[in-house]
């Protein structure tokens, strides 16, 4: 598949992204949370306000109560009661009186101002006011943060550290909310070993599976890792037919290229349909993606960088929807770039750089330079991507480039 802008036989990487999205359907099974327990999970409801947030007049000052008319005839006023937050003022007033008030506290019913106790002086029960007031000073009015039905989240919210507190100021005590994903994560290659462990000639630390775990953790998914399997069919089979049974998705890195001495392509095909695509996009030409018996799956590069580009920009997307979680949303700027850039037409770049604002105060981009897609520490001196369009060849130093920042999972 092509269009007019990729490499014949490329598969433009809108639309695997589309084609990905059409394929993946979000889980159903919600259960029901305590709000300590709800950080992060996917909200199964909306949350209407069952009440208004103040649920009464209050004071915002500690102070004295009035009503405004009064104050108009008189600046000393007689003191006949309390209102303490928890203790409101239960009695009535008269004009000319006041009530002393105390931060939080309900405003009493015959009262619509409050002066702070600075603004006053007191000579037993007489209390006089040293300056003018207007009607409602210093009163926090009912409703005024949140109002009774009002709605205050929506399915498809990721509960946040905030959300919770404004859960319970409503009053709510539990929440339906979706359960976790389960992610198998599979990396594959006999030549990787295990932080830890020795390097034999021609071994490399294997470093797919731990960032794609934190990044998955990050996601708020179960994780449920296999490790390393070694390019044996046997083995690879085993782990393959295990991680379906076991979770929602399966992700793998290594063994997608075609010509590959790896088994994984045979042991796919053999197990469930499996697109192996050739993406328009670099780094991440080779990618994996379709459903295993019970599961989907994403076959990632094994290189280290296109395993990240291709996981962050099209796996992490396909699991938010299968979360029933909102989009994510993403921040691209257009800014001048301080260095050319070097690029062929026929795939969409993902370009490592740095954004910093210049001497002048403009936003500049500079590339992280080398951008092997084996070379991780350059995505580490990121922050952001250049995304280059697939029409697009070199970029001189100077032109204006689009930048995507890194979001809270790079
Ligand atoms: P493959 O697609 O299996 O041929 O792998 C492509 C390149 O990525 C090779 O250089 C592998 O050694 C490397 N690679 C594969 N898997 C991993 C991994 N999990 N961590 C780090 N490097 C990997
Ligand atoms: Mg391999």
């Amino acid at each position: 598949m092509s269009d007019c802008c990729s490499a014949p036989g490329l598969l433009p990487f809108e639309q695997a992204l589309a084609n990905m999205l059409s394929k993946v359907s979000p889980i159903t099974e919600t259960l029901t949370l305590p709000i300590e327990q709800a950080l992060y999970y996917v909200l199964a409801q909306d949350i209407a306000s069952p009440l208004n947030v103040p649920p009464h007049d209050n004071s915002a000052m500690d102070g004295y109560a009035f009503a405004i008319e009064s104050l108009l005839v008189n600046k000393t006023l007689t003191l006949v009661g309390r209102s303490m937050a928890g203790a409101p003022f239960q009695g009535e007033c008269q004009p000319g009186e006041c009530i002393r008030i105390m931060t939080g506290a309900k405003m009493p019913d015959c009262c619509d101002s409050v002066e702070m106790q600075e603004n006053v002086t007191a000579d037993g029960e007489q209390i006089t006011f040293l300056q003018e007031k207007i009607f409602g000073s210093h009163v926090r009015n009912a409703g005024e943060d949140i109002q009774l039905d009002q709605q205050v989240l929506h399915s498809g919210h990721k509960l946040t550290a905030v959300d919770i507190g404004v859960l319970a100021s409503l009053g709510v005590a539990e929440v339906i909310v979706y359960r976790k994903l389960k992610v198998a994560l599979i990396a594959t290659g006999d030549e990787l070993k295990l932080p830890g462990q020795a390097l034999r000639v021609g071994d490399i630390y294997e470093s797919n599976s731990f960032v794609l775990a934190a990044m998955l953790n990050t996601l708020h998914v179960d994780v449920i890792d296999f490790g390393i399997i070694s390019d044996d069919f046997e083995a690879i089979k085993a782990a393959f037919v295990s991680a379906d049974e076991q979770a929602d998705a399966v992700i793998s890195s290594g063994g997608v290229s075609v010509g590959d001495a790896d088994y994984t392509k045979t042991v796919l095909d053999e197990l469930g349909e499996i697109g192996f695509w050739k993406i328009a996009m670099k780094p991440g030409k080779p990618f994996a993606f379709g459903k295993l018996p019970k599961s989907v799956f994403f076959g990632l590069p094994g290189n280290p960088v296109s395993a990240l580009v291709t996981f962050h920009q099209l796996a992490l997307v396909a699991l938010t929807k299968m979360q029933n979680a909102q989009p994510l949303k993403r921040t691209h700027l257009t800014v001048k770039c301080s260095t050319e850039l070097r690029k062929s037409p026929g795939r969409m770049d993902f370009q490592r750089g740095v954004l910093a604002v210049n001497d002048v105060g403009e936003n500049v981009v500079t590339s992280t330079g080398s951008q092997g897609s084996g070379i991780l520490s350059s995505l580490a001196r990121a922050n952001c991507f250049i995304i280059l369009p697939s029409e697009q060849g070199k970029v001189a130093a100077g032109e204006k480039v689009t930048v995507q920042l890194f979001d809270h999972f790079l």
